[in-house]
């Protein structure tokens, strides 16, 4: 038996090795609670057992086992390590994102850690009493109730009824699950007709037999070529379809095969906002088969759920957000990711920045599973992958039924300004279509780019703007209150009646949002209906399902939107989309500018083809050569990627090289500089040409500190593995002088 345990804690800490007392037998995978520092007590994960003594006395011993059944299985380990490792971050800090928070009780003292310990929901249970067992007396009392207390004799049918769904397997039924009132089930019970006991909740795993849609041609021949690529051997396989090809109803087919032969299934979606409906129509078909896993689900639930498919013998159904990567699904043979090119299935802000679709793909190989990758943009990593054969492939290139791809016309805004046939943001030709559309009762989307667009104030006269004291950004002006709103801390401020500056002119607001935008609309069409949907009017997803109802119910002829209209539902009333300015989507200063404008600008122009008339969709630029709009134009993916794909190559950006961006925070700026160009150096007499900067960020101060970057760029075909640990050997070396111990540094391997 082991005498030794290296527990691993949710903190930002590698695993520290206590010992095992001799009345305790462990197991690897194990939640324990154990004393840690003078912080108090955590909950750990036991990651190894061993009888190597650690060379210091006092070592700890472990305090208790908080669940007796292992919560994290060895190939799970295998992932949180791999991640740890890949995205250079503590195994700790998987930890942190792996487990629901109700599994990680901690507390300052044992008391305040047991409060805090997770107890599961439990429900009363009904079965008949062991003396109706015997079927003459059972039969007795049946006739006794039947003629003086119906509803007793009910209630007393309900629970004997052999053919009872949901009983447990002890012969119990929830009490859910009875229609009896509570002083029946009571005087039953009173009576010793039936036994009652407490049970922990479960939920059933439900029905196995699945109402398939049935696939047109083109679907189940895209259908057979993917299970062609996994049959020979491929884990990864693209699908490739326009919008409202019916890439949905493919996954349909292969998550049903997975069920149906005992595997687990997990379907990741990239935004909350999405899982709803993606949910309510796998739910029509997979019933109660269908789990949802995301940060809007109760802790409680969550908890549930992780424990639930910790048990589970498979034909498990996952669909969730990111973090869904993480749950125990034992027998995992089918992810996949939908809308795969989307950049909200990288974590940014905190540790671990992995990207979920690229940790599908690396789970397919752990779990010699699959992984299908969808989207009707992919993103030039996978569509890369997919060309050189690496990757599956399966196209659709044709809507489902009716639908037609819309006809997209270029609007050149300087010519219409030459012209005189501009009013504030439109161009005639786009205030022409959507008059023609109020008047056959259709509906109007207008979409404007939230970044870099907020509208903020400026003097007239002397050109002053007003910034974050904090953070080094403009503030954005908000009409309501006129306040000036700090994007990034949130500091707030009135509207100064004088410029602060030149204290002589009149402050005005310049850039537009979808306010701007909104209040414009409603002076052009004073007749028509007006909203908003952005993160102002969206403030919580009852809001954002309103405002989605009212447009689906025809209640709103204009909806006005950031990025948040381009995804979702589809509205069958919608003839005509606006996009208001192109050119920013463009020019954003990121090497995936152009990429990410196509992807945008096909999203967007998606919504309005669902009319078998096709739709519209008028945008507004001020360069109507510019390739990647012809590009748009001509719904060519194809040009789009050779074009990107020889420019990325050219120079040296991923796909073709890896990045590390390493950020460096201090709130005093000369230390900063001294330990940045250290490090520089540093890195570059180990990877020389390689290490660019350092440079500033685009908001090279955030809440009083200063930020400075180093991007590292490895060429494919080089040791990542080596890479990183020539890497990690250098921050270390930076950290372990006394004067940047106070630096903060963060690397974000592979950056969004
Ligand atoms: P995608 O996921 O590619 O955007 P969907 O799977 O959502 O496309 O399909 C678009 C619409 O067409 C949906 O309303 C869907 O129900 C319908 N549809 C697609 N294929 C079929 C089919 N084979 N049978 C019936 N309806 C289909
Ligand atoms: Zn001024
Ligand atoms: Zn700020």
């Amino acid at each position: 038996m082991a005498h030794f345990a290296d527990i691993l804690l949710p903190l930002a800490q590698p695993t520290y090795t206590y010992a095992v007392p001799d009345d305790m037998t462990l197991v690897v995978g194990q939640a324990v609670a154990v004393q840690f520092g003078m912080r108090g007590y955590y909950t750990g994960i036991v990651w190894r057992l061993h009888d190597e003594k650690p060379d210091f006395d006092r070592i700890k011993r472990v305090h208790h086992i908080v669940f007796e059944r292992p919560l994290v299985t060895p190939l799970q380990q295998r992932f949180w390590e791999w991640i740890s490792e890949y995205y250079i971050c503590t195994l700790g800090e998987v930890m942190r994102v792996a487990l629901p928070r109700m599994m990680k009780s901690s507390g300052h003292s044992e008391e305040e850690f047991f409060q805090s310990e997770y107890r599961p929901k439990t429900e009363t249970c009904y079965r008949l009493s062991d003396e109706l067992r015997d079927e003459d007396r059972l039969n007795e009392v049946f006739e006794k109730l039947a003629r003086r207390a119906p509803r007793q004799y009910e209630a007393l049918l309900e629970i004997a009824a052999p053919d009872a769904e949901g009983r447990n397997e002890a012969g119990e039924l929830a009490r859910r699950l009875l229609s009896a009132d509570g002083s029946i089930l009571h005087t039953l019970r009173r009576k010793g007709y039936v036994t009652s006991v407490e049970r922990e909740r479960s939920f059933e795993q439900g029905r196995i037999c699945f109402r398939l849609p049935t696939l047109t041609p083109h679907q189940a021949d895209a259908l057979e070529h993917l299970r062609a690529d996994f049959r020979a051997g491929k884990h990864t396989a693209l699908l490739h379809g326009v919008t409202g090809s019916g890439k949905t109803e493919i996954y349909i087919h292969l998550i049903a095969e997975v069920l149906q032969g005992g595997g687990d299934v997990l379907l990741l979606v990239p935004e909350i906002a999405l899982t709803a409906q993606l949910i309510e129509r796998m739910e029509r078909i997979f019933g109660s088969r269908v789990l949802a896993y995301h940060s809007k689900i109760s802790p409680q639930r969550r908890t549930e759920t992780y424990l639930r498919l910790n048990r589970s013998e498979g034909g498990e159904f996952v669909v969730g957000a990111r973090s869904a990567l993480f749950l125990p699904l034992k027998r995992l043979q089918l992810t996949i990711v939908d809308e795969e090119h989307d950049s909200g299935y990288k974590q940014t802000d905190t540790a671990p920045r992995y990207n979920a679709r690229d940790c599908a793909v690396m789970t397919a190989h752990l779990f010699d599973g699959h992984t299908l990758l969808g989207s009707a943009t992919p993103s030039l990593e996978t569509w890369l992958n997919a060309r050189s054969g690496k990757y599956g492939y399966a196209a659709l290139t044709e809507r489902y039924g009716e639908g037609r791809l819309p006809r997209i016309i270029l609007s050149d805004t300087l010519r219409a300004a030459r012209r005189g046939e501009r009013k504030s943001h439109f161009n005639k030709t786009l205030l022409d279509k959507i008059g023609e559309r109020l008047e056959r009762h259709e509906q109007v989307m207008l979409f404007q780019n939230r970044r870099g667009f907020s509208p903020y104030v400026t003097c007239t006269d002397c050109g002053w703007t007003a910034r974050c004291p904090e953070c080094n950004v403009t503030l954005t002006y908000h009409k309501a209150g006129e306040k000036l709103v700090c994007h990034y801390c949130g500091y707030t401020t009135p509207v100064p009646a004088h410029c602060p500056a030149c204290q002589v002119a009149d402050l005005t607001a310049m850039g537009f949002g979808t306010e701007k935008i909104a209040g414009e609309v409603v002076k052009l069409f004073p007749e028509a209906r007006v909203a908003r949907l952005d993160r102002d009017t969206v403030t919580s997803e009852r809001a954002y399902n309103t405002i989605i109802d009212d447009f689906a119910a025809r209640r709103i002829d204009i909806l006005i939107g950031t990025q948040m209209i381009t995804k979702g539902f589809d509205f069958d009333g919608v003839s005509l989309v606006g996009i208001l300015n192109a050119d920013n989507l463009l020019h954003n200063p990121d090497f995936r500018a152009s990429e990410r404008a196509f992807q945008l600008m096909m999203q967007v122009a998606g919504r309005a083809g669902r009319r078998s008339d096709g739709g519209e969709v008028v945008i507004q630029t001020s360069e109507p050569a510019n390739p990647v709009l012809r590009q748009v134009v001509e719904g060519d993916y194809e040009a789009m990627a050779r074009q990107q794909l020889s420019e990325r190559e050219a120079f040296f950006y991923p796909p073709y090289a890896r990045l590390t961006r390493l950020t460096l925070r201090h709130k005093d700026p000369d230390l900063l500089r001294r330990a940045v160009c250290e490090l520089a150096s540093r890195l570059r007499a180990r990877f020389g040409r390689r290490v660019l900067g350092p440079m500033a960020p685009p908001v090279d101060r955030i809440r009083g500190e200063f930020l400075v970057e180093l991007l590292l760029k490895i060429e494919h075909g080089a040791s990542s593995v080596r890479a990183r640990e020539l890497l990690c050997g250098e921050i270390d070396a930076l950290h372990s002088k006394s004067e940047f111990k106070s630096v903060t540094l963060v690397a974000d391997v592979d950056p969004q």
